[in-house]
């Protein structure tokens, strides 16, 4: 059965732009039908300081994928633009995180949905609430939006004009 699938995009290296576009295309055919893409955003890098900002996009996908199977489409998106898994939150052509499957919760050591940050990141939480604002998240039964309104992260979250 079809779920919606909420999925963050995070490039900080090199034409940010297009990466993010590379990856709604390689998501597009590896994960479902594409139904709702959010603004682009611009925000200072969180966790690691020191290196470029990064532009981030949520898009919401029709998938029919399990959560693990899903990760996977994610990884090979990354993989597809190079992505090396050198630095723990440091720059990165691409990152694809699961925020949100339907309202399924997940706990693996490889997988963890809802994602765990999501309500301590405003850039997840901004592009999320200009999707889904009335979304309840499935463990902590709050909207989208009431996260974002008490999310204490105080990097600022720019839309984006290309
Ligand atoms: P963060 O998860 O804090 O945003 P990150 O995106 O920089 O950090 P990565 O190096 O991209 O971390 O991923 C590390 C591992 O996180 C992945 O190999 C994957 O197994 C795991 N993971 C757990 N839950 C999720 C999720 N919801 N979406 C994507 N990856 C996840
Ligand atoms: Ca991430
Ligand atoms: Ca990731």
């Amino acid at each position: 059965m079809n779920k919606l699938a909420y999925l963050l995009l995070g490039s900080n290296l090199g034409d940010r732009a297009a990466r993010l576009a590379q990856a709604r295309a390689d998501l597009a055919a590896t994960t479902g039908n594409i139904v709702a893409a959010s603004s682009l955003y611009e925000t200072a890098a969180w966790g690691l300081e020191d290196q470029p900002a990064f532009l981030n996009q949520v898009l919401a996908v029709e998938t029919e994928l399990d959560g693990p199977t899903l990760l996977t489409a994610c990884q090979a998106a990354e993989q597809q633009q190079g992505r090396e898994r050198l630095v723990h939150w440091g720059a990165r052509t691409l990152d694809v995180d699961i925020l949100l499957l339907g309202q399924e919760i997940i706990a693996t050591p490889t997988l963890s949905v809802p994602h765990p940050a999501l309500p301590a990141r405003r850039f997840a939480l901004v592009p999320l609430a200009e999707l889904a604002p009335q979304l309840v998240h499935p463990q902590l039964h709050r909207t989208i939006a009431e996260l974002l309104a008490a999310c204490p992260d105080e990097l600022a979250v720019r839309r984006y004009a290309a």
